[in-house]
């Protein structure tokens, strides 16, 4: 599973998004939307194996897997590459008028600075696994036009429970908190 993840860029057509593209009708975008969580859990898994916080992205364009990313907080020490900045990043420099066709998951709500991001790149649709451990900019998305759908997947709240109980001190950090009294 991991194994897509090092060096995954601009992949041109998802094989697995290939059939489910050809279907029409709400139940199919539903499952469609579904569908495009799966890479973004896969990377956030990744990270969490390699010793990192467990949030992953992935970008798709025209309903391609462009790219996929995962948080690398611990990984690199870095404070901008949450799972949503580091897709990007590993998308690589795109035109407008790509970032115009894409949409962006993640398997947890985007923070002050992964929201900055879509914004300020004009992504018009985000897909989120979940928002109960962490709530994001979620309302200043839609209020700025933005599709916003909230999967509320299982998988994607017991990564992240599982991973604040056994590290507060390190969620804390990543989200920009004092580090919770004991
Ligand atoms: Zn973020």
């Amino acid at each position: 599973m991991a194994s897509i993840l090092p060096g995954l860029r601009r992949r041109p057509f998802g094989p697995i998004l290939a059939s489910v593209m050809c279907e029409k009708g709400i139940e199919a975008m539903s499952d469609d939307t579904r569908t495009r969580l799966v890479p973004a859990i896969q990377a956030a898994r990744a990270g969490a194996a390699s010793g990192g916080i467990p949030i992953g992205s992935a970008l798709f364009i025209d309903g391609a897997l462009v790219a996929t990313g995962h948080n690398r907080r611990v990984q690199d020490g870095s404070v901008i590459h949450h799972a949503e900045m580091n897709c990007l990043e590993n998308a690589g420099r795109l035109p407008a008028a790509d970032y115009a066709r894409a949409t962006l998951v993640t398997t947890l709500s985007p923070c002050d600075m992964c929201t900055g991001a879509v914004l300020l790149y004009g992504i018009p649709r985000v897909v989120i696994g979940e928002n109960r451990t962490f709530l994001g900019g979620e309302d200043l998305l839609r209020s700025r036009g933005v599709d916003v759908t909230v999967l509320d997947d299982p998988e994607c709240v017991e990564m992240m429970t599982a991973f604040i109980a056994t590290h507060p001190a390190l969620w804390a950090e990543d989200i920009g908190e004092n580090e919770p009294t004991p």
